[in-house]
């Protein structure tokens, strides 16, 4: 016959007892203490310049579009959330425009590679990490949404300057 030897419930209850008062006396210590967390969303965190959010398309300050459709941000994005299609410009100089561009914000991973290669400083990944939507196609931005988040950014070198003073040469479209 087996005889098991139970440990004295007498003695796991007082192990427990301090246990608690230990537990007890460091949340009263942290009570007086200044908080670090936030009340979000009442409360938002500041982030660094060098935040990647959601990457969003802008305009320059003449309220012009400033990507030209050339694909560099589409065959660059790892995991291919962008898609873009080009649409051609008449008499002007500037070919192209993008009649279409949509970037699968489920997909996106906020590398930044998009803002890195485009030539025309048209994408830039903003602060906003916020992605909600009660369906998946709600994630699909398309172009005037993400023009609408991106908004604008003033544009120093302004090359397409003399294309705006001459209306018909810019194939009289504010693309
Ligand atoms: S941030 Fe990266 S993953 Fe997102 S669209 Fe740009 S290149 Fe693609
Ligand atoms: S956003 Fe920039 S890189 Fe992407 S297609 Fe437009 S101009 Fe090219």
């Amino acid at each position: 016959m087996i005889f098991v030897r139970r440990p004295d419930p007498r003695f796991r209850a007082w192990t427990y007892f301090w246990a608690l008062v230990k537990g007890m006396s460091l949340t009263l210590r942290h009570i007086f203490r200044p908080k670090v967390t936030l009340q979000y969303p009442e409360q938002r965190g500041e982030f660094s310049e060098g935040y990647r959010g959601l990457p969003s398309l802008v305009r320059d300050q003449h309220g012009r579009e400033k990507c030209v459709a050339c694909y560099l941000c589409q065959w660059v994005c790892p995991p291919r959330a962008i898609t873009i299609t080009a649409g051609e410009l008449q008499e002007s100089p500037v070919e192209k425009f993008a009649e279409k561009f949509q970037i699968n914000m489920l997909r996106c991973i906020m590398c930044g590679y998009c803002e890195e290669v485009c030539p025309e400083q048209a994408i830039f990944l903003n602060q906003d990490y916020e992605l909600t939507g009660l369906t998946r196609a709600e994630l699909i931005f398309q172009k005037e949404k993400l023009l609408e988040i991106g908004g604008v950014r003033p544009d120093t070198i302004q090359k397409w300057k003399p294309l705006l003073a001459d209306p018909s040469r810019s194939g009289g479209r504010k693309q």
